[in-house]
């Protein structure tokens, strides 16, 4: 919950963003005088500067939630701490042995590790979360146990 808690707010902060820059826009461009000829008083598509500044805010709020969505995968789900130590896994060459290539992303604190593929043949795929168990040392004293 706190994870789509944090990106909630990152959305609001942006819609914040691209509010003010509207209200700019609104500030520097006001509407035209009303004409008895043109019934259609908004600037867009009539004047050029406002409407290349309307698509410039169009662009930095994509830009923005586009940042926002890239900063959340590398999210942990619990602490919200950005992952760390890639760790490329798999080959092409050993596919049946290995697997595929796929990139391994951990939480700083052991709370869960991200695996994304490499490749993706069938469309973006969401990103394979495994969440650890909260005693790390359980788990390395399971390897212990096994050597
Ligand atoms: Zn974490």
């Amino acid at each position: 919950m706190k994870y789509w808690g944090y990106f909630a707010g990152k959305l609001a902060a942006i819609v914040g963003v691209v509010c003010l820059l509207n209200l700019t826009l609104a500030h520097f461009f006001p509407p035209p005088p009303v004409s008895r000829y043109q019934h259609d008083r908004s600037l867009f598509l009539q004047d050029m500067s406002y409407t290349f500044c309307v698509l410039g805010v169009w662009l930095i709020a994509v830009g923005l939630l586009s940042l926002s969505v890239r900063d959340q995968r590398q999210r942990c789900r619990t602490c919200l701490r950005r992952l760390i130590m890639p760790v490329a896994t798999g080959s092409w060459g050993n596919i049946l042995t290995i697997g595929r290539p796929q990139t391994e992303w951990i939480c700083p604190f052991g709370h869960g590790t991200l695996r994304i593929d490499e490749l993706q043949i069938t469309g973006k795929e969401s990103p394979d979360w495994t969440r650890h168990d909260d005693d790390i040392w359980k788990e390395l004293e399971s390897y212990e146990v096994r050597k």
